[in-house]
């Protein structure tokens, strides 16, 4: 081979190297993309969807409604029975369960939910994960055991019911409290028109009820996912509602969500 022949070959060989990186990096933005899009469309749909009417009650052993920060007692495991499990499709039960087992988080353009045009924010997809990164800022190693059982003394009782709420409600969720202790005993959720609601809207509004079954209170936010009707374009757990959970669960002595825009 002579040297012309080796240096048109090298030079064939840069070529296709080169073609080959262009080619990886258009396929790398083009995934980017469909990512971003993707994001974008389920909060356009969130966006465009009917607000979600929830209302939560806390009534201590005497049935008196409470309006005041109660909290569980400290614990590492918690079992959840979900009532009519049975009646509903897999992939709806699945929404249930990852508004409640997801460890996922999501980042979310500061701009979609009103916070300024810079940056992004993170939110959390479920109560695991939020209560988890919770513990571990206090300083507790392991992660919280929550499993689903059909015992009837669960901790937790999710009931989905097709029938309607008299107030026109999607989900309600009622707390038994020891008064005397502030501490939560047992929470009871109940979602109604469970055969109407897509499975997007199930997850969401079980995520709002399961913050009410932590403790939280609603939030002052209309953009926050526990604003008394859930009309925001990012129906997940805020970092606003991270600090309020933490500062229940530190001796802060209240319930209240106060976020700050
Ligand atoms: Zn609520």
């Amino acid at each position: 081979m002579d040297d012309y022949t080796k240096l048109k070959k090298s030079l064939r060989n840069m070529q296709i190297l080169i073609i080959i990186v262009i080619g990886l990096v258009v396929f790398g933005f083009a995934l980017d993309f469909l990512a971003v899009q993707k994001t974008v469309s389920v909060i356009e749909e969130n966006a465009q969807t009917k607000p979600l009417k929830t209302s939560y009650v806390v009534q201590n052993l005497k049935g008196d409604a409470m309006e005041t920060w109660y909290a569980w007692q400290p614990r590492d495991k918690i079992e959840i029975q979900i009532v009519g499990e049975n009646n509903y499709p897999k992939e709806k039960i699945d929404a249930v369960k990852r508004a409640i087992l997801s460890t996922e988080t999501i980042e979310i353009d500061n701009k979609l939910v009103y916070k300024g045009d810079e940056g992004t924010s993170t939110y959390w997809i479920g109560w695991k994960g939020a209560v988890d990164y919770i513990r571990e800022k206090r300083g507790i190693e392991n992660s919280l055991d929550i499993s689903f059982t059909d015992k009837d003394d669960a901790d937790i009782i999710i009931t989905l019911t097709n029938s309607k709420s008299g107030e026109g409600l999607s989900g309600v969720t009622n707390s038994m409290v020891n008064d005397e202790e502030s501490t939560i005993l047992r929470s009871f959720v109940t979602i109604y028109e469970a055969d109407k609601l897509s499975n997007e809207h199930m997850e969401i509004i079980i995520r709002h009820e399961f913050g009410h079954v932590t403790g939280l209170a609603h939030s002052t936010a209309p953009e926050d996912l526990m604003y008394p009707v859930i009309q925001t374009p990012a129906p997940y757990i805020s970092e606003c509602d991270i600090d309020a959970l933490l500062h229940l669960y530190t001796g802060g002595k209240t319930s209240q969500v106060i976020c700050e825009s």
